[in-house]
């Protein structure tokens, strides 16, 4: 059966919208495969879910969002439960969101310098599903990923020389192990 990660993040956990959330997953059928609340996310593990997103200019406040709170993360699966949950999720800037949608309802448009706060997160792709899944409930994984970036960040200098190859073992494990 189909499977997707989500996340309510810290904004939608301090605002009480925990039942909410998780009414509308039962509520369409999908089956919670996993519940965690997790008081204390690394900045490392958020820089690592997100990692498309890091190297831009706007990245910082959404990493000091994402670790400002308790997030609740959990596995739902249904069928077609990947692209279901992005609409019932709703677009990711709140003026776009429809009403009837999560975001919709309940996302607030970011200020100065600040990150959309938008209650919920859930995987774009089977292959992000996947990717998300191992980082957040398969320990070692996460510590592979953990350690690539600690030393991708600490020798930089280095890898720009050339001297790659510890580096590319370890994408290459973390890469291959993920899937
Ligand atoms: N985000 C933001 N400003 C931006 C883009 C993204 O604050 O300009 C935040 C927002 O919380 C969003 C998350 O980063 O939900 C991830 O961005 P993505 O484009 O992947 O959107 P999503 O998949 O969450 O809809
Ligand atoms: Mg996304």
């Amino acid at each position: 059966m189909e499977q997707t990660f989500f996340i309510i993040k810290p904004d939608g956990v301090k605002r009480g919208l925990v039942g909410e959330v998780l009414k509308r997953i039962e509520q369409r059928g999908f089956t919670i495969e996993k519940l965690e609340l997790r008081t204390k996310v690394s900045e490392e593990l958020i820089d690592q879910h997100y990692q498309d997103l890091v190297g831009q200019s706007f990245y910082p406040p959404i990493r000091e969002f994402m670790t400002s709170g308790p997030v609740l993360v959990g596995i739902i699966s249904g069928p077609k439960v990947i692209e279901t949950w992005r609409t019932m999720m709703g677009a990711t800037r709140p003026e776009e969101a429809l009403p009837g949608t999560i975001r919709g309802d309940f996302a607030k448009a970011a200020g100065e310098n600040q990150a959309i706060q938008n209650v919920v997160h859930g995987s774009d792709s089977e292959e992000s599903a996947k990717r998300e899944i191992a980082l957040w409930f398969e320990e070692w994984i996460g510590s592979i990923n953990w350690l690539k970036a600690h030393l991708n960040r600490k020798y930089s200098h280095i890898k720009k020389k050339g001297l790659t190859s510890s580096f590319l073992i370890l994408s290459f494990s973390s890469t291959h192990y993920s899937r």
